[in-house]
C-alpha cells in the first residue's frame, strides 16, 4: 500500500493528499513517534496507511509545522552531473562512474524554511532524493529498489564560489551551508508513482521556470546508485541520496539567488518545497 510519512514539529506523521495524522497515536506505539525509526518500518507504515480514512486527522497539512520528513540520516550522498543535460551546460565530460560527494546532515531544513545565502554566487539545484529503508550492502541492481523505503525532493544549494576556491573542485562544504538541504515535503512510497524511474521535476525561482527535466533522463539510475553507493558504504534505513540535478542552474545563466527570491520546486506524486533566501546570518 502506498504511504506518505512527514515530520510534523519533530514528529513522525502519516500524511493522506490534505492531512496528517500522528504516527505514534495511529499505531499505538510511542517508538514510531521518531521519523527516523519510522523510515526503517516501510511495511507497517503501508498497513497503517490503509486505515487513515477511519479515523479523524490531527491537523491539515498546509498548516502544519513540516521539518525534514528525514531529519538525522547517518549519510546524504550528493550526486553531480548525473544529467546529460547538465553536464553539458557546464561543459564537464559524462562521468565514468556516479560522481559523488557529501551534504553533511546538519544542512537539511524543511520544505518552507529560509535560505540564508552564504554569497553572492549562490545556486539552485532541484533533484530527486532516494531515502533508504532497510540495511545493505553491495546491494544488487535488481533488488535495489527493494532496500528504498520512498522518494523526496530536495534542492542541492550551491554556493558556487567556496565550491571552485581552488583545483580540483570540492563540492562538500560549499554544498553543506546550514539551510542548505530543504527536503520533503514527505517521503512517498516507491509503490505511489506510476513510475518510480521516470518522474518529473521543476523548479520556479520567483514564478519563473528556471529547470523542467524528467528523472528517466538520469545517467545512472536509482538502482544503480543504490547498488553502487553500497559496493563501498553500508546503507541504512534513512541514508539519503541527492541524484543530480537537470539543465537550468544559475551558474549556467549567470544569474544567482539573491535575499527576498522564492525558490519552488515541485515533484510529480510528491508534491512542492517553497524557501525564500535571505540575507546571511
Ligand atoms: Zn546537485
Amino acid at each position: 500500500m502506498p504511504f506518505r510519512l512527514a515530520n510534523v514539529g519533530g514528529r513522525a506523521a502519516l500524511a493522506d493528499a490534505d492531512h496528517w495524522y500522528d504516527l505514534a497515536d495511529l499505531a499505538g506505539d510511542a517508538s514510531l513517534a521518531d521519523p527516523m525509526a519510522a523510515v526503517a518500518r516501510a511495511d507497517e507504515l503501508a498497513t497503517l496507511a490503509a486505515g487513515l480514512g477511519d479515523r479523524p486527522p490531527d491537523g491539515r497539512l498546509d498548516a502544519a509545522p513540516l521539518r525534514p520528513p528525514i531529519p538525522r540520516p547517518q549519510k546524504v550522498f550528493g550526486i553531480g552531473l548525473n544529467y546529460r543535460s547538465h553536464a553539458a551546460e557546464t561543459g564537464a565530460s559524462l562521468p565514468p562512474a556516479p560522481l559523488t560527494f557529501t551534504k553533511f546532515p546538519s544542512c537539511l531544513a524543511g520544505s518552507t524554511d529560509d535560505i540564508p545565502l552564504s554569497g553572492d554566487r549562490v545556486d539552485w539545484e532541484v533533484e530527486l532524493v532516494v531515502v533508504i529503508g532497510r540495511r545493505g550492502r553491495r546491494i544488487g541492481r535488481d533488488v535495489a529498489w527493494s532496500h528504498v523505503a520512498g522518494l523526496t525532493l530536495g534542492q542541492d544549494i550551491s554556493d558556487r564560489t567556496v565550491q571552485r576556491l581552488g583545483t580540483p573542485a570540492q563540492f562538500c562544504l560549499g554544498k553543506s551551508f546550514d539551510g542548505y538541504g530543504p527536503i520533503g515535503p514527505v517521503v512517498v512510497s516507491t509503490d505511489s508513482f506510476p513510475d518510480p524511474d521516470d518522474i518529473g521535476l521543476t523548479c520556479d525561482v520567483n514564478g519563473e521556470r528556471m529547470q523542467d527535466g524528467r528523472t528517466a533522463d538520469l545517467i545512472f539510475s536509482v538502482p544503480e546508485l543504490v547498488s553502487y553507493l553500497s559496493s563501498v558504504c553500508t546503507l541504512e534505513p534513512g541514508d539519503l541520496v541527492f541524484t543530480g540535478t537537470p539543465s537550468g542552474v544559475g551558474v549556467a545563466r549567470d544569474r544567482f539567488l539573491q535575499p527576498g527570491d522564492v525558490i519552488t520546486s515541485t515533484a510529480e506524486v510528491i508534491g512542492s518545497l517553497r524557501n525564500r533566501c535571505t540575507p546571511f546570518a
